[in-house]
């Protein structure tokens, strides 16, 4: 496969106490991949942990480590659980086939072995193992696109929403508050007015960055609207979150967007709120931090407004 241009490198580990064993393996194996090779239960663990392989070719008897046991170990650590394991093996009894498999093995190919029938079988195991990686790699993106904004990267409003569910229920049981801020951009349509949409585009993107470089790790930033954006911050006070946002505030007056020929300066507005165990919903506190963020805005932009939760509109 290795010869196959879109397919990577494959590499194998092949297992056995006898040497002669060992080369005769590599060397019917040598087009499938970078073979490597330990001679006993121990040293097939440790290599298979420090840098496991794709596929595993495993003799059952050995001194000490037994290939059961070997097998045993690699599927109880999560780095190594998912390689594929082929037992090769002079038991030929039924039992030690079933046994094999029942721990994991994906195939049991019993000695002596006819090298064609061996090539076969690892190849279409190296192929398997190659489409579980690509659809890995796939269900990833998948992910990554479901609870994302294209053109910031910042989490979407679903994804926030089922954070902020989450986070509600953690409220109400730790008994904690945890503080929520919606954010909009001043005057954004003027910017657009002024310097085309591309260019408000750049100032969106800045802007994510801008506030992700000045969160905690724990926060959750998130695109909510147009030029809308929210932060959730949990396990944080009225006071502490105001002096996030007075940190936001400053950060985005110090921004200067330099898009072509073109430098942009731009303000924003904060409406925060925090909720604590009497905490009803997600929506609730959303709607309570776009109360305060009207407030802000009508009482001149680049401010923060608080609003408790206990005033009601
Ligand atoms: P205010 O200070 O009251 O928030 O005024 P504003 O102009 O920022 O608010 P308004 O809601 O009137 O306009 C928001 C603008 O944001 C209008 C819309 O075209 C623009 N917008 C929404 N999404 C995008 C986007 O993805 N890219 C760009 N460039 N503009 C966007
Ligand atoms: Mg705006
Ligand atoms: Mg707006």
């Amino acid at each position: 496969m290795s010869n196959e241009t879109d397919s990577p490198e494959f590499s194998i580990l092949v297992v056995d106490d006898a040497p002669e064993n060992v080369m005769l393996l590599s060397l019917i194996l040598k087009d499938l991949g970078k073979v490597s090779s330990a001679l006993s239960g121990r040293e097939a663990i440790d290599k298979a942990l420090e840098n496991p392989p794709d596929l595993i070719l495993l003799d059952i008897q050995m001194p000490e480590l037994d290939g059961y046991d070997v097998i045993r170990a690699l599927k109880e650590d999560p780095k190594t659980e998912n390689v594929p394991v082929i037992f090769v093996t002079g038991l030929s009894d039924e039992g030690d086939e079933e046994k094999g498999l029942k721990l994991g093995a994906i195939d049991y190919i019993t000695k002596p072995y006819k090298p064609a029938v061996v090539i076969a079988r690892v190849r279409n195991h190296l192929r398997l193992r190659e489409y579980a990686m690509r659809l890995e790699q796939l269900n990833e993106e998948l992910e990554r696109l479901a609870t994302t904004d294209a053109l910031t990267s910042a989490y979407n409003r679903r994804y926030f929403m089922s954070k902020l569910d989450e986070e509600v229920k953690r409220v109400r049981r730790y008994k904690r508050p945890s503080s929520l801020m919606m954010i909009d951009v001043d005057h954004f349509k003027k910017i657009n007015d002024t310097f085309g949409h591309d260019v408000g585009d750049h100032v969106l993107i800045a802007l994510v960055k801008l506030l992700e470089d000045k969160v905690r790790q724990l926060d959750t930033v998130a695109r909510i609207g147009g030029e809308e954006f929210a932060i959730l911050m949990p396990e944080t006070s009225e006071k502490d979150a105001l002096i996030l946002v007075n940190r936001l505030l400053d950060a985005a007056r110090a921004a200067a967007i330099t898009v072509a020929d073109d430098t942009v300066r731009f303000t924003i507005s904060v409406g925060c709120t925090e909720f604590d165990a009497d905490t009803v919903d997600g929506e609730g506190i959303l709607k309570m931090a776009d109360m305060a963020l009207y407030d802000a805005k009508r009482s001149g932009r680049d401010q923060v407004v608080f609003r408790s939760p206990t005033v009601t509109a």
